[in-house]
């Protein structure tokens, strides 16, 4: 049989959408080594190694802090399915997408659900959780600390303290907030908390990070049932990850690699550097969009530096714009999902594609592409503003 198939030839793009981000090239390069077995004495000390390194990327001394071999999804199924045992009350916090997929997650575990809800692009205060918290007395709460749908970016710090006050566990979801801003486990009391791969760790999908505290540890050892996913059960990969090494499914080798180089790369660089960088590039892709007349869709203050979602401007037709960004500057940014569809662009500057080089380059394209659908602007007022936010950010002292 002759198969008429085409080569493999991914075009090279430049992906400043909601994930997954650009890879730096250690990363790539750190796939195409040599695989060895899982059993290997390489492959467990590699392990530990990249155990310690997630360790410190989380904040958290935490012993069972791992890598779920499947996406950021994984990683809430994981959480979820670990800590709820059918009828547990669970109460999710939902301001967009990802709250909903949460509470999902949670229903079909088994959980008794319960949300609180807040519109899309705002952040929950602890106001907000009382009444719920009092009248649902959940077992478990969850809340997404970077809603990548809205670009809201969630404090957790004083929730925290209510929620284990009100005698509940506290799940984060991280996914895109993980090495972009400061996520601090042990410090903020966070119980369970799961990433992604694919995000500001710059890092193809595939891996899911995730930590639990001895709190919930002991929750989870105290089951009264088996936990309902066998590939998810934390008991299980523990003995995996532990110092027991009993099999249990074959880890994606290669994907532990490019994990490794790209969490290595962050430590290298430093996480608080690598938090002021990304703040750096939003401060002037901010700035270049404002120029244009571009709006923020995030409550003022709770604005991601890593996911910058903004208001399609009136006129502009959406799916046209993005696809010429794509097809004629290689350049992916992300449409609206659920209620913002057709209303909002994500812009990513997560991890190695936060870089000034993409925000000139968006810039610059996005106001040719403005100019021919008929958006009125003055030319090149995008890319001076962002110079502009650059050049401040470098005369300003230490
Ligand atoms: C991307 C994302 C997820 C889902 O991760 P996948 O890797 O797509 O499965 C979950 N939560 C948030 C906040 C995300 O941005």
């Amino acid at each position: 049989m002759t198969l008429h198939t085409p080569r493999l030839n991914p075009p090279i793009r430049t992906l400043m959408g909601p994930g997954p981000s650009d890879i730096h090239p250690r990363v790539l390069s750190a796939i195409g080594r040599s695989t060895v077995g899982h059993l290997d004495p390489y492959y467990l000390e590699l392990m530990d190694h990249l155990q310690s390194m997630l360790r410190g990327l989380f904040r958290t001394e935490n012993r069972m802090t791992m890598a779920i071999s499947a996406t950021g999804s994984a990683g809430m199924e994981a959480t979820v399915v670990n800590l709820i045992e059918p009828g547990d009350p669970m109460l999710v916090c939902v301001n967009g997408v990802f709250g909903m997929r949460m509470a999902d997650v949670a229903g079909r575990a088994g959980a008794e659900v319960t949300t609180v809800e807040r519109p899309w692009g705002e952040v929950f205060s602890p106001e907000d959780l009382k009444d719920a918290l009092a009248a649902a007395k959940p077992k478990v709460v969850g809340i997404v600390m970077a809603e990548t749908s809205t670009g809201a970016w969630q404090p957790l710090e004083e929730i925290s303290e209510l929620v284990h006050d009100a005698g509940a566990l506290l799940l984060v979801d991280a996914v895109t907030s993980l090495g972009g801003v400061a996520v601090e486990v042990d410090r903020w009391n966070i119980d369970a908390i799961y990433s992604g791969s694919q995000k500001c760790l710059s890092c193809p999908p595939g891996l899911a990070p995730v930590s639990f505290n001895e709190r919930a540890l002991e929750v989870i050892r105290s089951r009264r049932t088996k936990v309902q996913s066998w590939y998810l059960d934390v008991s299980m990969l523990a003995n995996y990850w532990g110092s027991d090494r009993v099999y249990h499914h074959t880890a994606p080798i290669n994907m532990s690699y490019a994990l490794y180089e790209a969490v290595q790369i962050l430590h290298e660089e430093g996480l608080d550097a690598a938090f002021a960088r990304h703040w750096q590039n939003h401060l002037a892709l901010k700035a270049g969009l404002a120029a244009l007349g571009i709006e923020y869709t995030a409550q003022e203050g709770h604005q991601l530096p890593m996911l910058n979602a903004v208001s399609v401007p009136a006129g502009v037709d959406d799916a046209r714009l993005r696809s010429d960004l794509l097809n004629r500057f290689g350049i992916e940014i992300g449409g609206g999902l659920g209620a913002f569809k057709g209303k909002v662009w994500r812009i990513g500057l997560m991890g190695y594609g936060s870089r000034a080089a993409n925000v000139l380059l968006f810039l610059g394209a996005l106001e040719q592409l403005l100019a021919e659908h008929g958006h009125a602007f003055e030319h090149g007022a995008g890319i001076a503003a962002a110079n502009a936010s650059y050049q401040a950010s470098r005369s300003k002292p230490d």
